[in-house]
């Protein structure tokens, strides 16, 4: 039997070509790619500054150091997301602060996150869940009220070609990361962006990803502690090629979320993300909730038949406050962001790529319906 992928990245010949010809350069790195790359994520973007690097994780451990995130400081975070999300708090020694999400738009609750701002508060990183924005200008106003000073770094990763009130995703806070793993919109393999309008932050992060080196500075003058959190040229070609096709890579990704949307309407035992006003979503996933009346149990029973059946699927996500670690460190237990937990437990990511056929979603569909 053959299985429809999860995921699958949307690879042309142009793509190839491109790749090819760095191959065919001594520039396989720190090469022309690089700028080329940044120029044109940053214009897509509508940002001044785009710095590329190894993974959104790195993006978003550059982005810790660049505010200055340090032991005592608490960055507010939400529970339902991918673990790089908080982990880059801990990396700098900061405090991850949760705050739980809305249970309909499955992304940061403003309300919970102004309730949890405190003078140590440091920054705050809504994530663009699911490729659908949070809703900015709450948690925005709170984290200016009162003449606070709080930053605002969005964990744009699954949004690339997503909107909020007319601007990018990625545009809306002091900076936004995105991720560019085979899964997402727009992939270099591995890979990751900053994008931002402040300098300093990218004259910062252009130093710690590559070995704390300064601009015009020579190959072994390392003037702060940095990484190696480089992308090759390789990678910044496919880049390159994969953001001149976004619009067509994103629409043919809306497509196919219509095409489940039409085989799954009137079924109330499946619950879509809600989108906000004034948001457009960019498609990264299809995750559907199950009704109440499903346990955690019920939905990976669900998950294995639909497995056997030949559909690829997962749970999605794991609330980070309950991984083992986290657990261990802060003494975190199940209830304590219930609305993620509850969430968590009935979440389920159907196969999603741009080429899939009608015959598949058909086929992913028919037998969900039969399982339930
Ligand atoms: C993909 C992703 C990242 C970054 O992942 P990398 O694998 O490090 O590129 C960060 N946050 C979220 C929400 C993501 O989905």
């Amino acid at each position: 039997m053959k299985t429809i992928p999860l995921a699958r990245p949307d690879i042309t010949q142009r793509e190839i070509d491109a790749v090819v010809e760095v191959l065919q350069t001594p520039n396989l790195s720190l090469g022309p790619k690089l700028p080329e790359f940044e120029r044109a994520f940053a214009e897509y973007c509508g940002t001044r500054y785009a710095v590329a690097c190894n993974s959104g994780t790195s993006a978003l451990h550059m982005l810790m150091i660049a505010a200055g995130v340090g032991p005592g400081d608490e960055v507010i975070v939400t529970p339902f997301s991918f673990i790089a999300s908080a982990n880059c708090v801990l990396f700098e020694r900061g405090t991850p602060v949760f705050a739980d999400v809305d249970p309909d738009t499955w992304n940061i609750d403003p309300k919970l996150v102004e309730a949890r701002i405190t003078d140590r508060t440091k920054a705050i990183i809504p994530v663009d869940v699911f490729g659908q924005p949070a809703d900015f200008d709450p948690i925005l106003a709170a984290a200016r009220a009162g003449g606070r000073s709080i930053v605002m770094i969005e964990d744009s990763c699954e949004a690339t070609g997503a909107t909020y009130k007319g601007k990018s995703a990625g545009a809306i806070a002091d900076a936004g990361v995105f991720g560019f793993y085979p899964n997402k919109q727009l992939t270099t393999g591995e890979g990751g962006m900053i994008v931002t309008d402040r300098r300093d932050w990218a004259d910062s992060a252009r130093s710690v990803r590559n070995q704390g080196r300064d601009a015009g500075g020579g190959w072994l003058a390392h003037a702060r502690l940095g990484y190696n959190f480089r992308i090759s040229d390789i990678s910044c070609a496919l880049g390159i090629v994969q953001l001149e096709r976004i619009d067509e890579i994103t629409a043919a990704r809306l497509r196919v979320a219509e095409m489940y949307f039409e085989r799954l309407a009137g079924e109330p035992r499946l619950i879509h993300q809600k989108v906000i006003d004034g948001a457009t979503v960019s498609w990264f996933v299809f995750v559907v909730r199950l009704s109440d009346e499903y346990s955690r149990e019920d939905r990976d029973g669900i998950l294995t038949q639909l497995r056997e059946r030949g559909v690829g699927c997962s749970n999605y996500f794991a609330p980070i406050h309950l991984q083992p670690f986290y657990v261990e460190r802060f003494g975190f237990k199940r209830g304590d962001f219930p609305v993620c937990e509850t969430l968590a437990d009935r979440t389920m990511a159907l196969p999603f790529h741009a080429h899939l056929t009608e015959r598949e979603i058909d086929t992913v569909c028919t037998t969900l319906k039969s399982l339930l």
